[in-house]
């Protein structure tokens, strides 16, 4: 399978239908809500490789004055896609990770998010922390081609965490803040991860996102089921 392993990889995986779900469905004639199929939650788990996020002030620093994202490849959640650009990120010693995709659109702080390997690569000791939360963070130096921004914070390890919106979060019995859990089988390397952040939002399609050492750990390509449950084992949306 070709990828590029700079940019965002959406690997599609079916939940597998869960015995305790089935006979659950809504026969309200409500529209489907986002993202489902089949009257039920489409479950995709994406792999985020390393990437960053930029300020509209940083964009005009590293690519020229003037300059905004251009998108190249969408994301699966709305709105959100893979940029042309890309950034080299320099660590102290002077190493560097050189070809840094930015994922778009702009915020309002600029975070670099690494998997494990790429900080030790790097030489930075990165935090696991949900995006956002980057107060007391390392920074790094970025390089675009017309210019460097020094970060002073922003660079982490970002942690597992699900996207969904209400009406997932009614058919798994969870809300926005609370924990789940993913489990994995693959041949000869299942996992199962505990402390996936649920993050709700009315416009969010389920989607669990996870870094390449994640990724690599459970041979996610290679996966036979996926399930994602409560971490608190109970499941609340079933009779
Ligand atoms: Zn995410």
């Amino acid at each position: 399978m070709m990828t590029d392993p700079a940019v965002i990889e959406s690997l599609v995986r079916r939940a597998v239908k869960a015995a305790m779900h089935s006979g659950a469905g809504d026969t309200s004639s409500s529209p489907s809500p986002l993202g489902w199929v089949d009257g039920r939650p489409n479950l995709r788990v994406s792999i985020s490789a390393r990437h960053c996020h930029l300020t509209d002030e940083h964009v005009e620093i590293l690519f020229g004055k003037g300059a905004t994202l251009t998108p190249e490849k969408p994301l699966y959640q709305d709105g959100f896609f893979a940029a042309a650009q890309t950034v080299m990120v320099v660590g102290p010693r002077r190493r560097m990770l050189p070809s840094v995709r930015v994922l778009g659109p702009t915020r309002n702080h600029s975070q670099v998010e690494l998997a494990l390997t790429d900080s030790i690569s790097l030489g930075i000791d990165a935090p696991t922390r949900h995006s956002g939360d980057i107060e007391g963070t390392p920074g790094c130096v970025l390089v675009g081609p017309a210019g460097t921004v020094q970060l002073e914070k922003g660079v982490i390890r970002a942690a597992r965490h699900v996207h969904m919106n209400f009406d997932d979060c009614e058919y798994y019995g969870v809300k926005n803040g609370d924990m789940m859990q993913l489990a994995i089988k693959s041949p000869s390397c299942s996992v199962t991860f505990d402390d996936l952040l649920v993050r709700a939002d009315k416009a969010a399609k389920l989607e669990v996102h996870i870094d390449t050492d994640e990724g690599n750990a459970c041979h996610l390509d290679a996966a036979e089921s996926i399930e994602l449950k409560p971490q608190d084992g109970g499941c609340k949306c079933h009779g």
